[in-house]
């Protein structure tokens, strides 16, 4: 478990990036983290981009349902006059906001803000996700989470997208994407077939 540096005692901000597949509980994560944060009694205001209205725009929510209020944003520099005063920023879905989000990041700890950014790493694909890898780089803290392979068990890194549906821009349910090991997302569509023939 992500242990946070103490807050009060840290003179600068910094960055968090937890990150992985879909279904892996980076959503999860990030509340948690933030309602610790809210808990302390420290100022927070989390962010999503407007692509992402699964469950309505005012909230962050987790696939098991447990969610905090959000603010929905259409690119990453709306968020630096929203973020006056503030001690603490959560931001989810941050693949699907813009290039600039390393850099509004890298701004907001510099004022002192600490900035926890959840994110898909990696498209279905299999290739790395709009800003997310850039934050990688920028980041003091990161933390990978792991799905679980629902074909053999091991821990699963990517998102294999069932549904033939365009685009990489698709949010994801069950029903449209399953997370898979390295192994078992190069097989691909043959998984598929094997299964539902046996
Ligand atoms: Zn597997």
């Amino acid at each position: 478990m992500f242990l946070e540096p103490n807050f009060r005692t840290q003179r600068s901000g910094w960055i968090e990036v937890i990150c992985g597949s879909m279904f892996s509980g980076k959503t999860e994560e990030l509340i948690r983290r933030l309602k610790r944060a809210v808990l302390a009694n420290q100022t927070v205001r989390v962010f999503k981009p407007e692509v992402d209205s699964r469950y309505g725009v005012e909230k962050v929510v987790s696939h098991d349902e447990n969610f905090i209020s959000s603010v929905a944003i259409r690119s990453s520099s709306e968020m630096v006059s929203l973020a006056e005063d503030v001690e603490v920023i959560g931001i989810d879905e941050a693949q699907f906001l813009d290039e600039e989000l390393p850099t509004i990041c890298q701004q907001l700890s510099l004022k002192g803000v600490r900035v926890i950014v959840a994110g898909l790493d990696m498209d279905y694909l299999g290739q790395p996700f709009g800003p997310v890898p850039h934050l990688l780089a920028v980041a003091e803290y990161i933390t990978k989470v792991h799905a679980i392979c629902p074909h053999c068990g091991n821990l699963a890194t990517h998102s294999f997208r069932l549904s033939d549906a365009p685009g990489r821009l698709m949010l994801g349910e069950k029903d449209t994407y399953e997370p898979r090991c390295r192994q078992c997302f190069s097989m691909g569509n043959i998984l598929d077939f094997k299964r539902n023939t046996e």
